[in-house]
């Protein structure tokens, strides 16, 4: 077979430690989760990205996302090229960030207006605001197994009793910042009438992954999303669907378009810029133009609808509306995750799939829609398997929480020498 090599890895990781807070620049890529040293990548091509030590993957994280098209992309690369020609960062209006927002106001009707940002942070923290502001109410609600980024008042978790109200969950966010989130856990249709009943006219907004991608693969009921629709709306509050995973992802209109739901509010991420810094924030004219200079919500970006970010996502956007891909994309993702399944079976997991969004879980008697449905030794059952795959030239997201990707890259030849690879690293761990 192979050995994996991580000599250079190892050496860069030392030396990060010395430079970064646990020597990375966001959490999961640390290996934490799986145990080990990280791997260091120099390089991503389609489908594959190859390590310093000069070893080829098959990379099904794909950038946590965002590589919807795999690595550079010819199309892309080649608007890149052009782009940087023009200059890359102006702070001044450009026709780029106009023909980016018409595209998007064009093909997605909830899109009425549109403001670009940073990170899918960014754009979650500015709709909450915008949320705040034209409900006159300070709370909202999230789901326990939704992530919405890292702004304050989402890093919070269940508090104790019934009512719904958070806690922190992160060293550095007070308690009376969480206070003003309700979190209530996701396909619990009960749980979400107390708390609008209890709680329902303090509520701005509720905030959903309509999708949840974040803790697994959490796919919801569609009643259970029409339920926070028809209970934020006889109450009041908006609803803000975070699509920064699902946006561009699993339909041009991401879960909006698939489950025929109309957000007041709608956050992107991740694919939109095609793999540059790209967040947006979007929906309803009359909350939108709530924001400055237009309004009294205040929100502004040095960096915001950068030229070379703005390209390339159109660039990607573009591609993205040819004919059949999102079907092209499914039907192989589908096919793929049926064998994976079976593939997967003798070591203990499981597969599921939405669109071209995996997940590997461990095997469970029910479909997974919660966090309380999650194995407990989630990770430990995941980290062998992991270091199996990489053994054998796959990368997975290096921890069990996080999804998998298929990219247009990932050729029906690309899926087959992932399932032989991942076949042999099955018999290896039973
Ligand atoms: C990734 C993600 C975010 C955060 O986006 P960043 O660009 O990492 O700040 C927010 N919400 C969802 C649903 C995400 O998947």
């Amino acid at each position: 077979m192979r050995n994996l090599k991580n000599d250079i890895s190892n050496g860069l990781f030392q030396r990060s430690l010395q430079v970064a807070p646990g020597g990375v620049h966001s959490p999961v890529r640390a290996f934490k989760s799986v145990g080990g040293s990280p791997l260091f990548f120099e390089r991503g091509e389609g489908a594959y990205l190859f390590s310093v030590e000069g070893q080829r993957f098959i990379d099904f994280c794909q950038s946590f996302g965002p590589n919807i098209l795999g690595h550079r992309d010819p199309d892309v690369e080649k608007v890149l090229r052009e782009t940087v020609e023009l200059g890359w960062c102006f702070g001044a209006c450009e026709p780029y960030s106009l023909e980016l927002a018409e595209f998007i106001h064009l093909h997605l009707p909830w899109v009425e207006r549109i403001r670009f940002v940073c990170s899918g942070t960014e754009a979650v923290m500015s709709a909450l605001r915008v949320a705040r502001a034209a409900t006159n109410r300070t709370a909202i609600l999230k789901f326990d197994g939704c992530y919405h980024g890292h702004a304050d008042s989402m890093l919070v978790k269940a508090g104790s009793g019934l009512a719904g109200r958070a806690s922190s969950d992160s060293a550095g966010v007070p308690d009376f910042v969480a206070a003003h989130t309700f979190v209530c856990p996701l396909d619990d249709d009960e749980a979400l009438e107390r708390i609008f009943k209890t709680s329902g006219k303090e509520i701005a907004a509720v905030i959903i992954e309509p999708m949840p991608a974040n803790y697994g693969l959490l796919l919801q009921r569609p009643e259970f999303v029409q339920n926070v629709f028809d209970l934020a709306h006889a109450n009041g509050a908006l609803v803000i669907l975070d699509e920064v995973i699902s946006g561009f992802r699993v339909a041009f209109g991401g879960m909006a378009e698939r489950l025929g739901v109309t957000p007041d509010l709608v956050t992107y991420g991740k694919i939109l810029g095609g793999g540059l810094a790209v967040g947006a924030y979007a929906g309803r004219a009359d909350l939108l133009n709530l924001v400055a200079p237009a309004g009294s919500v205040y929100q502004a970006g040095t960096l915001s609808a950068n030229p070379l970010a703005m390209r390339t996502g159109l660039a990607t956007l573009r591609k993205l509306r040819g004919d059949g891909i999102y079907d092209l994309l499914e039907e192989r993702t589908n096919r793929f995750v049926l064998q994976l399944k079976e593939v997967l079976s003798p070591a203990g997991f499981d597969a599921i799939n939405l669109g071209s969004v995996f997940w590997i879980h461990p095997k469970a008697k029910k479909p997974v829609r919660n966090l309380t449905d999650l194995a407990a030794n989630l990770n430990v059952q995941y980290a062998k398997l992991f270091h199996q795959l990489l053994e054998k030239g796959v990368y997975l997201a290096p921890s069990g929480y996080e999804v998998g990707f298929v990219s247009l890259a990932h050729s029906d030849a690309v899926l087959e020498d992932a399932l032989e690879k991942i076949k042999e690293a099955v018999s290896e761990i039973v």
